[in-house]
């Protein structure tokens, strides 16, 4: 058994968050500490964040051992946090000093609460009274103890803030210091929710008993969108804050909306807690402590808020669950859906997967019986399905530079006529991603990648999307050297937004798209304005297919349908069937029904066709049918090996070296594929080879990955990464 109190002198091993290969042994400091505890130590010459993870190991002379620094004014990590975090890293076989760093993502943890200036009501009176000191004082007078900073005092009494500063002098106003990092206001679980229909109200119950009875279990919540999958999870945490515990609700990145949030707030009379990447340091650290210490119960956040650390979860809810945004592509490689999953089986919590479109894992996971799953049939209120239909572009012949065929700009006039919006949607950023010498044929790709620049009109500049490189248009050719003759090919969103222009002149035409706002607030705010009425043409990138409402939308222009269906990627079509459906349902979400129509060479291609017909379950059968005859997931296992370097050769080398040795994944009867250079075989100057690891189901893949990659010892500036259950194959 693991003590639960180190006395001082005590051997202790601490967890840091620097890359080392093990928990390194402290001196349990004056006064000892708790297993769990939030320590400063030395390392060298720094001090640095570690966990006290246990007994030390004592197999170093313990005269030249140090001493912890000090314990950090925080809770202690709870034993379900550290196993989740290690079951965590064995499954994504990545280091536990990196998964700490994911769990420890808030500044100055241990810093003294950080304190500001508050004012209320002093004891005396000022020596004369003017009008403004009159409303100061009756305005405190009115909200007898509470207390405001300084800028709210002065706007709500309508004074300026000299006239404040003149009371603290007279002892009529009180100035003290208040900690910043307030615990949240409690949420009220008794206000009243919506009336559910009858579907919604079983789904409701079903959730909300689950998450009563305490105990971990998985519940797939399928509707279209607009048929009140929100409404139903609310109540879900509506249960679970009844239960005393606290809730989390995962969404994409671009999905936390103010709208979202106002929708929580009139639900639970209080704003919950918000994390993502744009919350200040200030707020992730009080978000960070408030939620250790049982003063958050609603958590909205982005994908990492899985790694707070909560006193007491009782529910994940993951909005979206078939989002791709939920895979970390970077870092550590962790699927936010998967490790949700895994965290709630860990604290006896109940997860509550729901979207319009679910991933084929967590489809095929409820046919099997181990997520129980709820569908909603009906949008609510009047609006309907969209009416969905094809263009057949092989009979619509345009010039090349036109991408909107004359079918689908007849329906984008009429919706103009009516007063209607109408959205073009492409998943391409950029003005076009081809630009190309017309003299040598020469294409302008990225020095640092394998990969082709896309121009960016918007930002005057040629733009890699692997890295992020930039260059100004060329006017000669790189190649050749010609004059002028570089021209852009193919569509993107700002070109298409020309086009709209061109067509639609009468039309106030916005382009969508999120390299083209300064940050993410400025882009939602943007969406907002557009949803209530702020342009009639819309053109769109995937941003736009994320839980957004336009209410006055009622027809979706599908570009390029057969976008998606290309490559090779073992998704393919799973995720065109997702996203061609999603944007369809942007359409028709108020009174007005909609209309979606794709422009495509394939009509005939099972996966448009599945899309038309609205047949998901057919469409989900057939590709599962499909991989389980190859023995791709969720039917096998698979795992990704990146190798990367500087020296392609050394790259190889190294990549072969494995390949030839591949017992441990043999006698666990997976299979090697590769190497062979990736589909980009250069990111930032980095050479990158690819393996591909094939498994059976209910193999121990991890284990034997492990073992396999440690016969390689990585010499220079040659780099391995496992991606589990990868997503994308670039
Ligand atoms: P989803 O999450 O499935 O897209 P929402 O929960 O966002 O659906 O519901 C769509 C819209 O319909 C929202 O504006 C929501 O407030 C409204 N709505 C859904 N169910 C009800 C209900 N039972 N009563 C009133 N409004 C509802
Ligand atoms: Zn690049």
């Amino acid at each position: 058994m693991t003590p639960s109190f180190f006395d001082e002198g005590a051997l202790v091993a601490v967890l840091t968050t620097q890359p080392l290969d093990r928990a390194l042994d402290y001196k349990a400091p004056e006064g000892g500490c708790h297993l769990g505890a939030f320590v400063e130590v030395p390392l060298g010459p720094r001090k640095v964040l570690g966990v006290v993870w246990g007994p030390g190991k004592g197999d170093y002379d313990y005269t030249k051992i140090r001493s912890v620094l000090r314990v950090l004014d925080v809770a202690p990590m709870r034993t379900e946090m550290r196993d989740f975090l290690k079951k965590a890293a064995r499954y994504t076989l990545t280091p536990m000093p990196a998964m700490l760093r994911l769990a420890t993502r808030a500044p100055g943890l241990g810093d003294p609460p950080s304190m500001h200036k508050v004012y209320r009501r002093g004891p005396d009176a000022p020596d004369r009274m003017t009008d403004a000191r009159r409303r100061v004082l009756e305005f405190l007078a009115e909200y007898g103890d509470l207390s405001f900073t300084l800028k709210e005092l002065a706007e709500l009494s309508g004074v300026t803030s000299s006239v404040i500063k003149g009371l603290v002098k007279q002892g009529a106003v009180a100035e003290e210091d208040s900690p910043r990092d307030l615990p949240f206001p409690p949420l009220d679980p008794a206000l009243p929710g919506k009336e559910l229909t009858e579907d919604q109200a079983h789904a409701a119950r079903h959730v909300a008993e689950a998450v009563a009875a305490g105990s971990y279990g998985t519940t797939l919540l399928r509707g279209v969108t607009g048929s009140g999958k929100t409404e139903v999870y609310l109540e879900a945490v509506a249960a679970c804050l009844r239960a005393g515990r606290q809730a989390l609700v995962l969404l994409p990145e671009i999905a936390l909306t103010a709208e979202f949030l106002k929708r929580v707030e009139v639900r639970f009379g209080a704003r919950p807690a918000e994390w993502h990447s744009g919350a200040t340091m200030t707020e992730r650290r009080r978000i960070w402590r408030m939620v250790g210490q049982g003063q958050a119960q609603l958590v909205i956040g982005a994908r990492s808020a899985l790694f707070l650390p909560y006193q007491n979860l009782g529910l994940i809810v993951v909005d979206e669950e078939h989002d791709t945004s939920y895979k970390q592509e970077d870092g550590v490689l962790y699927n936010a859906r998967d490790m949700a999953v895994l965290r709630a089986s860990l604290l006896g919590a109940q997860v509550v997967l729901s979207s319009a479109t679910p991933s084929l894992e967590s489809w095929a996971n409820a046919e099997s019986g181990k997520y129980t799953r709820l569908d909603l049939e009906a949008r609510f209120g009047p609006a309907v399905m969209p009416t969905m239909k094809t263009i057949d572009m092989r009979a619509e012949p345009l010039p090349s530079d036109r991408w909107v065929s004359d079918t689908l700009k007849g329906e984008v006039d009429k919706r103009l006529a009516a007063g209607e919006q109408a959205m073009l949607f492409l998943n391409r950023r950029g003005y076009a991603p081809i630009t190309l010498c017309r003299a040598c044929g020469h294409q302008v790709g990225c020095d640092q990648c394998d990969a082709r620049m896309v121009e960016h009109r918007f930002l005057k500049r040629l733009m890699c999307h692997q890295c992020g490189e930039t260059k100004p248009m060329p006017t000669t050719c790189p190649s050749c050297e010609a004059e002028d003759r570089m021209a852009p090919v193919g569509p993107g969103v700002e070109r298409l937004g020309e086009e709209a222009v061109r067509l639609f002149p009468d039309a106030r035409v916005a382009v969508l798209s999120s390299d083209m706002y300064g940050s993410a607030r400025a882009l939602k705010a943007e969406i907002e304005s557009i949803a209530a009425g702020g342009a009639d043409v819309v053109i769109g990138t995937q941003l736009v297919a994320k839980g957004h409402n336009f209410p006055n939308l009622t027809l979706v222009g599908v570009i390029d349908a057969d976008l998606g269906l290309q490559g090779s990627d073992l998704r393919a079509a799973e995720r065109t069937f997702q996203l061609m459906r999603q944007v369809a349902g942007r359409a028709g979400r108020a009174e007005k029904p909609g209309t979606a129509m794709l422009q495509t060479f394939q009509p005939e291609h099972p996966v448009i066709r599945a899309i038309l017909a609205g047949d998901e379950e057919g469409f989900w059968r057939a590709e599962a049918a499909e991989r389980e005859a190859a023995g791709v997931p969720p039917y096998g296992r698979m795992a990704g090996i990146i190798l990367s370097g500087p020296d392609v050769a050394q790259v190889f080398d190294a990549a072969n070296a494995l390949a030839r040795n591949p017992a441990p994944l043999t006698r666990i009867g997976a299979q090697v594929f590769g190497p062979a250079p990736a589909p980009i075989a250069r990111i930032r100057g980095r050479h990158r080879v690819r393996m591909l690891v094939k498994a059976g189901k209910g193999v121990a893949l991890q284990g034997a990955i492990a073992q396999w990659i440690a016969q390689l010892r990585l010499k220079g500036d040659l780099r391995l990464a496992v991606d589990i259950d990868p997503q994308s194959f670039y």
